[in-house]
């Protein structure tokens, strides 16, 4: 059975999700209805069971005609083997480590996540503002910026902007009272409090902050009750001159349905916005992570991840994690050929046509596609000739004898022989490895934009 799965999953996945992934598991059935793969370490069975679980129950069932259980399990024996002394977490990133206690009152209070403070925070010309804002609030809080808006997408370091804030207004006063809330959290605490009838400790808890943090206001919309109650929230600690910072993926006025006098409250302090952050900045935050978990990273890798996740700094974060834990669960030296197969973002292969094959290299050649289907022996020609083939066998599952077709009735030798050369020469020289991923890159965006 396992040796069908796998003949259908070649077919179904990218190369090298299926070399890295599938090739190094095996599989053993029991009984009727129940079907366990076994993976070399724990690495390889969280990815196969977050992204290709599904696409192994698909195939099973297709072969054997009905569905059946699958449990996904690891070796036993020297499974951690290759860990080197760095410490790597095998799970894949976590969204949140925040914690949560319920205090006596009924009331959550979250703590502060330890990593979100000031020094680990990168700026760039996307947060300057925000990160300026943000740092004066927390030197003297409830002076100018009150309340402070952060607005920005998700995962570009509102909450940790928020937290530092936090962070470095206990540092300096240890009496101080700052609570972090996520909107969700300050409605449940307000139902909690309608139902225990206990409004007036609710209250209490909440208008005694020195500094309240409140996020993904967003969440807010349409909750009138919610709303009420934090516009007198907001309006006894204003008064008082206590600081209100609050955090949203959008500005007030986007909020559908917030009340007026709501809106123009988180107005009337400062909106400050975080845009996305440029490759410069990105490649900044990877490296100051790096730095802070002992990771020697070097630059083309850096670079490389940080070019492929341009939207959002939590994925940034992910892709860094993912690549070192598998770079040290598999013991390979740290490159961006060896960490290409947890980058590629999980997905089944979109098959290539030989036709946007020869465009792209004829294109990046600058040679016709006649030269690349003509006998013509002349350097350059014969260069990416043979690109070409080793490219089509890559990007597609057409035989041999027919990627000869497509050059021009090439023999499948010449097949055979130009992708091994290009293979090997690729071993060693980096800046073809490096041609040869951008043209893999400019393949795939053809294709797609085809479909
Ligand atoms: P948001 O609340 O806007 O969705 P977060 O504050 O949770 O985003 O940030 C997501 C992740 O990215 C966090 O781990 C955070 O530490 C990190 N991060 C965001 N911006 C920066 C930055 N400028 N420098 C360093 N790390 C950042
Ligand atoms: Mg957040």
């Amino acid at each position: 059975l396992w040796s069908q799965v796998l003949e259908r999953l070649q077919l179904k996945l990218s190369r090298p999700t299926f070399e890295t992934w599938i090739k190094t598991a095996s599989a053993e059935r029991l009984e009727n209805n129940c079907l366990v793969i076994i993976t070399p370490n724990p690495f390889a069975r969280n990815w196969l069971q977050k992204y290709y679980i599904n696409t192994i129950a698909n195939v099973v069932q297709d072969i054997l005609g009905h569905p059946i259980e699958i449990y996904i399990t690891v070796a036993q024996g020297d499974a951690v083997a290759h860990l080197g002394e760095a410490e790597v977490s095998w799970e894949l990133p976590n969204q949140s480590v925040v914690s949560e206690n319920v205090d006596k009152k009924g009331q959550t209070t979250t703590e502060l996540n330890s990593k979100y403070i000031f020094s680990r925070f990168v700026v760039g010309a996307n947060n300057r503002m925000a990160h300026a804002a943000s740092l004066a609030v927390a030197e003297s809080p409830g002076k100018e910026f009150n309340p402070l808006f952060l607005c920005g997408g998700v995962g570009l370091g509102k909450t940790h902007l928020m937290q530092a804030i936090g962070h470095y207004r206990w540092e300096i006063d240890r009496d101080s009272k700052i609570f972090y809330v996520s909107t969700e959290q300050f409605t449940n605490d307000l139902i909690t409090a309608i139902r225990n009838d206990s409004m007036q400790s609710f209250r209490e808890h909440y208008r005694a902050a020195d500094v309240l943090l409140v996020d993904d206001i967003q969440f807010i919309e349409g909750k009138e009750y919610t709303q009420e109650e934090f516009f007198h929230t907001f309006n006894s600690l204003h008064e008082a001159g206590k600081q209100v910072v609050i955090a949203s993926d959008r500005p007030p006025n986007q909020i559908p349905r917030l009340q007026e006098r709501l809106c123009s409250r988180f107005s009337m302090g400062l909106i400050a916005d975080i845009q996305t952050p440029d490759l410069e900045t990105r490649m900044a935050i990877l490296q100051k992570k790096a730095e802070y978990d002992n990771i020697r990273l070097p630059r083309d890798v850096i670079e490389y991840i940080a070019s492929h996740f341009t939207s959002n700094i939590r994925e940034l974060e992910g892709a860094l994690i993912r690549a070192v834990a598998y770079i040290s669960i598999w013991g390979l030296p740290m490159t961006v050929e060896n960490i290409a197969p947890v980058l590629e973002t999980p997905s089944e292969k979109v098959e290539a046509t030989s036709e946007a094959i020869l465009t792209v290299v004829a294109d990046a050649f600058n040679v016709s596609i006649e030269d690349l289907k003509s006998n013509s022996r002349r350097r350059e020609i014969s260069w990416a000739r043979q690109i070409g083939m080793y490219l089509m066998r890559q990007h597609t599952d057409l035989s041999l004898p027919r990627i000869g077709e497509e050059f021009g009735g090439k023999d499948h030798t010449t097949v055979i022989y130009s992708h091994d050369k290009i293979a090997q020469l690729r071993e060693s020289d980096r800046t073809l490895a490096q041609t040869l991923r951008q043209l893999s890159d400019r393949i795939n965006m053809t294709t797609r934009s085809q479909k």
